[in-house]
């Protein structure tokens, strides 16, 4: 079957592969929608998980279900069925502590476009069906399903690492899809005043509609000091960093933050070997200000979870799509849109309709 893949580092194209075997416990899928990342986009070139040969890419996905192992009990062919950008080896030491996204190793439960072959073609293959895929509720476009799949698993995640107490201030920096799902769950777990540090026309009217109270331009000075002047010196309780760089972003986060409070990263570091912490204003080392990260959850259960937020009304994911492409062959168009970020996009998607 075809699919679209990163060949080596700095190059994508078109390759021929067989389907995979189906083991026992597993599933292949034919996709009808997908999604790209911009994880995707620092694979390719950023090399940021080192060199990749005709690996296909993408890990946003929903599809049918074209073949199932023998010991599958939910599942059969002709379900639709929402894939988690993760999937957790849920057998494995680390699920068992807690901590099913490192199953394995650090970052094991990230499989597609990571260590086997992505979502960005005719076929894939799921490990452990059962427990990783789960049904496209009824009242969920295919669209707004496969924005679960990565993005709001990875933002929600991000506020839910940040320790947000009810009523408390929240500074979200970045407001690409993670960021914008970060606000959605920040208002979702109670978020008093919600400051969204960004400035794509289209992502500040998203990040209103998710909940965003106060919107701070990061290109009018430092985001730290914009912070402590609305907020009368005092700070904010929670900080999500879901975009921006490693020379500056991480020390704006510090400084954002009040004693007690949690800066949580969710953002994919990449572009030098160290992150830059300032001393002093994370009071040397003794500020109680804490540092929390985690990769994007997997499972049927989270995502039966994020559908319910999406179907019982609390927020919609569909915002977060603004451009659609149909057919297969426009996932090269997708993923190079993705990488050039024109000011109007904040996530494509790809609708494929391929027997
Ligand atoms: P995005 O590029 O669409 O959004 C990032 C935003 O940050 C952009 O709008 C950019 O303009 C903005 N920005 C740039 N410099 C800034 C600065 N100095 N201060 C504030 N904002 C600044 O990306 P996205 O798709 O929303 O993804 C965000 C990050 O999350 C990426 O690094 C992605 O790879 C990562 N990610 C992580 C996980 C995970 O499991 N932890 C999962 C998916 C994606
Ligand atoms: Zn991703």
């Amino acid at each position: 079957f075809k699919g679209f893949a990163m060949k080596r580092l700095n190059e994508i194209g078109w390759v021929e592969k067989e389907v995979p075997e189906c083991g026992p416990m597993d599933a292949i899928i034919k996709p009808t929608c997908v999604s790209p990342c911009t994880s995707d986009i620092h694979t390719v070139w950023e090399g940021a998980i080192g060199d990749r040969r005709d690996m296909i890419l993408g890990h946003e996905a929903v599809g049918e279900v074209v073949e199932v192992g023998s010991m599958v009990k939910k599942f059969k062919p002709g379900d639709r069925v929402i894939v988690p950008a993760i999937t957790p080896d849920w057998d494995d030491e680390a699920a068992q502590r807690g901590f099913p996204s490192q199953t394995t190793e650090p970052l094991g439960g990230w499989k597609f476009s990571n260590f086997k072959d992505g979502v960005f073609g005719e076929r894939f293959h799921v490990n452990m069906a059962d427990a990783n895929l789960t049904f496209i509720p009824d009242g969920l476009s295919d669209e707004g399903a496969c924005m679960l799949t990565d993005m709001w698993s990875t933002g929600m995640m991000g506020s839910e690492n940040a320790n947000i107490p009810l009523g408390g201030t929240v500074l979200v920096i970045g407001i690409g899809a993670v960021g914008l799902s970060a606000i959605a769950g920040a208002k979702c777990l109670g978020a008093g005043r919600l400051f969204a540090a960004g400035t794509r026309p289209i992502s500040v009217e998203v990040a209103k509609k998710y909940g965003a109270t106060d919107i701070i331009n990061y290109k009018n000075g430092p985001i730290d000091e914009q912070v402590r002047e609305l907020t009368d010196g005092a700070g904010v309780d929670s900080v999500v960093i879901a975009g921006g760089n490693l020379e500056n972003t991480w020390a704006e986060a510090i400084k954002s933050a009040k004693a007690g409070g949690t800066v949580s990263n969710v953002n994919y570091l990449s572009g030098a070997d160290n992150v830059l912490i300032p001393r002093v204003e994370w009071g040397c080392g003794m500020s109680n200000i804490n540092i929390t990260n985690g990769l994007c959850p997997g499972g049927a259960v989270r995502m039966e979870r994020l559908a319910d937020l999406a179907l019982c009304g609390r927020q919609d994911p569909e915002l977060l799509v603004t451009h659609k492409f149909k057919g297969l062959e426009k996932i090269e168009d997708a993923l190079l849109l993705m990488k050039d970020k024109p000011k109007d996009l904040i996530k494509p998607v790809v609708m494929l309709d391929i027997d």
